[in-house]
């Protein structure tokens, strides 16, 4: 059965048959990989199906690798999800569930779009994959690549935290050091992919296939939960996680298993929020020119030439009746010793976001005490110890 229709622009409609492109031919959009829905979802019971795998691989029938790939697989997905009771309490909110990401093979969710893009980079037998990171997409490149056995080149900011470089360097990953932010490292790895033909797995929208392993968070949130929560709040830099959660859910709708959608809550840093901002004013989302250095490195993304992916979040966020917010670092600070000590979770300050963001739902009454939230857990915090250095 061939379950992949097409790659539809996101801006114009446009539909592209299936090859591994980045960005609309005709206006440059970033791009969705459509399915063959009612074939799929006729064929076997979702999420009965493929029980002899495990994690994301589970739901292999709505990735966008061919069914006859073995994956490249370390085990991700498959992540705890439990009730916070410390956190409940604290917050006055009755139904909090933590969805704790950092546990996966290389310490945040990345893990799952990069199985997916290193499964797709050796069914096209690319020669070398090549990312621009805030460090997290790197770990991760880097790990799967190497179990892959495909040459990785990772371009990062300067300001990457040792521990993730450190990762990278260990997994046999060539870096490049950007001076600069995360926006110049995407144009130097985007220019050199194309010159080179290499496959690149930058993880804002700009490997369609790729971010569609974001969308197994949806259906363990729906398998764990058992069914739709009122909220979800994601830390985001360009997005795609929160886009594509809520894509898995949509997919979860056309299957028949559930009958209403969660709203989607996107958080940022003070520091860097252009999508805040736009969500605020009532505007399309406007690259960052503010300095932008806040604890939370990971999702400090100006989008400086790419600002309608923000803007393509951000409509995501819009059609869901949700929330964007954005947090400072004290508060950050805060919850991050806050989950660890009252919870036994140690994340990194950019995860540590979602948890600000709650309190400040709860403060702004935009949460009633009745509904449930679950607050994503995205990455590690072992992988960028800066804040807990210094405050020792
Ligand atoms: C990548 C990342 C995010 C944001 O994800 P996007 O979907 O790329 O916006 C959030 N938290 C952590 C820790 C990350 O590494
Ligand atoms: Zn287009």
């Amino acid at each position: 059965m061939n379950r992949l229709k097409g790659l539809t622009c996101v801006e114009c409609g446009h539909k592209h048959e299936i090859s591994i492109i980045y960005k609309c031919e005709r206006c440059k959009g970033s791009l969705d990989v459509e399915y063959y829905y009612n074939e799929i979802f006729d064929e076997k019971e979702l999420f009965a199906l493929d029980t002899f795998r495990e994690g994301i691989w589970k739901y292999s029938s709505l990735m966008p690798v061919n069914e006859d790939m073995n994956p490249v697989t370390l085990g991700e997905g498959n992540t705890p999800f439990f009730r916070s009771s410390k956190l409940i309490q604290k917050l006055g909110i009755n139904n909090i569930y933590l969805k704790n990401e950092s546990v996966n093979p290389t310490l945040s969710f990345k893990d799952r779009p990069l199985s997916v893009a290193l499964t797709l980079a050796k069914q096209y037998e690319v020669e070398k994959v090549i990312t621009a990171s805030t460090g997290n997409t790197g770990v991760a490149a880097a790990a799967y690549a190497a179990r892959a056995g495909i040459p990785c080149e990772i371009y990062i900011p300067a300001s990457t935290p040792q521990e993730k470089q450190m990762m990278m360097e260990v997994y046999g990953a060539k870096i490049k050091t950007i001076e600069g932010t995360f926006s110049d490292a995407y144009k130097v790895a985007g220019e050199t992919a194309i010159a080179n033909d290499w496959l690149n797995l930058t993880s804002t929208f700009l490997n369609p296939f790729a971010i569609e392993g974001d969308k197994t968070l949806a259906y363990e949130i729906y398998e764990q939960y058992g069914g739709v929560p009122d909220w979800i709040i994601i830390p985001v830099g360009a997005g795609p996680l929160l886009v594509s959660c809520y894509k898995g859910f949509k997919e979860l709708q056309l299957a028949g298993k559930i009958d209403s959608l969660p709203r989607m809550v996107g958080v940022q840093a003070e520091a860097c929020a252009p999508i805040v901002e736009a969500f605020k004013k009532g505007t399309k989302v406007e690259p960052w020119t503010k300095s932008g250095k806040s604890v939370a490195g990971g999702i400090a993304d100006p989008l400086t030439t790419y600002s309608q992916d923000g803007t393509r979040t951000l409509r995501t966020i819009i059609e869901s009746n949700g929330q964007a917010i954005a947090v400072n670092d004290d508060s950050i600070i805060k919850h991050q010793r806050l989950l660890a000590e009252e919870e036994g979770v140690f994340v990194e300050p950019s995860s540590a976001t979602a948890l600000s963001a709650l309190e400040k739902m709860k403060e702004n009454e935009l949460v009633q005490k009745d509904q449930s939230v679950v607050c994503v857990i995205t990455g590690h915090g072992l992988k960028d110890l800066d804040v807990i250095k210094k405050e020792n």
